[in-house]
């Protein structure tokens, strides 16, 4: 039996037009495994079969989506250790967090199956005499799905358990660094019962096959997370067509440490946020603004635990932060650190490490000196990489906090009820914080920000709707 995970169109799995070798960023010797590469021709012939499955998908029982979704949630949440341990070597997350990330997957595709049967409508009178109206939710059309190498198995399954859940077809196209998570899920999907055409993988690069998604008319919306320049050439080309479009992009995330903060929390709270998952993490704390009473002995203990983490291979047992993700982003990363140093930021670790097995290890680092207008405080790094920002008291952090172009999320830590409440309310950010790390959210509640971060409504929870259906109004004269 070949050994090459297969495009997955019109319930059949087909090659490409070449090879992909993923590759672990922990061990550069460890082939994850051989995926097909597919060309726009795959592309065009998966965008075809959704759109030759979706009337009857469109009209299917609400019973059978859930029960299809149901299972591969099943499955997931069954196979989340062998999952995690997929995650883990082609991505680099530690194990219990590529663990965390699999299970949550199993758990959006159960919140989605219980959605598809809680389709709602609403029925008004009509302000003319005898007339009723009703409102009620149809499924867009095909839908293409283009995810990121980040949360290789998460945010494929928020986009693609809501778009079945109520009633698309799909066309999913992976992050090409990171496709094995997202062809383990075809699997899963496939073997719980997806009708042919419903649900498509094709595997490949975004200049191929994305281009060929998004450049059809035959695809209704376009869901996408990722860079914000490839987000917004994408959503110029979309909207250009009239296709419904959700974006989810970048963030420079800050987390505010006042001077009457609990210090472990805050410490605790700016260490997950900021250099867990190797700071990969579009919501990672990337800018953390400290009172001045407290700015000295914060940076003293942060110091202190980062010097205690342990960076090495993502399936060793105890590694605290896996290696990055691939050359080209610890080399984004090593620029920005020489950006930094370069307008006068301090900084304490960023040093390459060697470990036993040949990897992208960097140690994580500190920024501390630093001003809001430089660069490294207003561009994405997306890497291990934060800085502290000193300012006078609340009102000038929550200034700070709000003065970026991003909007995703904000986070305070404060034992002060008038201004964690302050701040929940003029935070300009999709999600915010208080005394939790600006990453790490729930499943089943709305996930997207402001600003350059989002465009669109919003993922995830019962506010998936808002993209993924359309709504009618309906007239009646009995
Ligand atoms: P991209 O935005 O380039 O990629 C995201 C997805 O879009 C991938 O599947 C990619 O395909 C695809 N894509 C790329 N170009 C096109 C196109 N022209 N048409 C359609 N689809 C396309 O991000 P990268 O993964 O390259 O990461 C670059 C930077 O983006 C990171 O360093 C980080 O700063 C940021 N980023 C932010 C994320 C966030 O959640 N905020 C997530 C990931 C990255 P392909 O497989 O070819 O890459």
């Amino acid at each position: 039996m070949s050994s090459l995970h297969q495009n997955l169109i019109n319930g059949s799995w087909v090659a490409g037009a070449g090879v992909n070798l993923n590759k672990n960023p922990s061990d550069l010797a460890d082939v994850v495994g051989e995926f097909a590469q597919a060309d726009a021709g795959h592309a065009q012939t998966a965008i075809e079969a959704a759109s030759a499955a979706f009337p009857k998908w469109a009209n299917s029982s609400v019973q059978e989506r859930a029960d299809i979704l149901d299972r591969a949630g099943s499955a997931i949440l069954a196979r989340k250790e062998e999952l995690g341990k997929l995650l883990a070597r082609e991505e680099g997350k530690t194990l219990p967090e590529a663990i965390g990330e699999a299970a949550r997957a199993g758990y959006i595709f159960k919140f989605f199956a219980g959605e598809a049967v809680r389709i709602e409508g609403e029925k008004l009178a009509s302000v003319r005499p005898g007339v009723e109206v009703e409102i009620t939710r149809e499924p867009i059309g095909v839908v293409g799905i283009i995810t990121p190498w980040n949360f290789p198995i998460a945010i494929p399954a928020w986009k693609i358990a809501p778009a079945l859940a109520y009633g698309n077809c799909v066309v999913v196209k992976p992050a090409d660094l990171v496709p094995g998570c997202a062809w383990a899920l075809a699997s899963i999907l496939h073997d719980a019962g997806i009708p042919p055409g419903v649900f498509n993988l094709v595997m490949g690069r975004g200049s191929v096959v994305g281009e060929a998604i998004v450049g059809s008319p035959d695809v209704a919306g376009i869901s996408f997370t990722g860079s914000v320049s490839t987000g917004r050439a994408i959503a110029a080309r979309a909207i250009e067509q009239g296709k419904k479009i959700q974006l989810e992009m970048g963030g420079k995330n800050p987390m505010v440490v006042l001077d009457d903060a609990d210090m472990n929390i805050a410490v605790g709270a700016c260490v997950n946020g900021a250099f867990f998952s190797t700071g990969q993490r579009c919501t990672a704390s990337s800018r953390l603004i400290v009172t001045q009473g407290i700015h000295d002995r914060f940076v003293a203990a942060l110091r202190e635990r980062m010097g205690a983490l342990k960076v090495d291979h993502a399936l060793k047992q105890g590694t605290e932060i896996g290696p990055v993700v691939d050359q080209t982003q610890l080399d984004q990363d090593l620029a920005y650190l020489d950006i930094g140093r370069n307008e006068g930021a301090k900084v304490t670790g960023g040093d390459i490490l060697g470990r036993e097995t040949e990897g992208y290890y960097l140690q994580p680092a500190l920024f501390t000196d630093t001003h809001n207008a430089m660069r490294i405080n207003r561009e994405e790094i997306f890497g291990p990489v934060a800085s502290v920002i000193r300012v006078k008291d609340y009102g000038e952090a929550l200034a700070v906090a709000n003065d970026t172009p991003f909007g995703l999320s904000s986070g305070i830590c404060t034992t002060s009820l008038k201004h964690a409440s302050h701040f929940k309310r003029h935070a300009q950010a999709g999600m915010v914080m208080v005394n939790l790390p600006t990453a790490g959210v729930d499943y089943h509640v709305p996930f997207g920000g402001r600003k350059g971060s989002s465009y669109g409504s919003r993922e995830q929870g019962r506010y998936a709707a808002e993209f993924y259906t359309t709504v009618k109004t309906a007239y009646t004269l009995p």
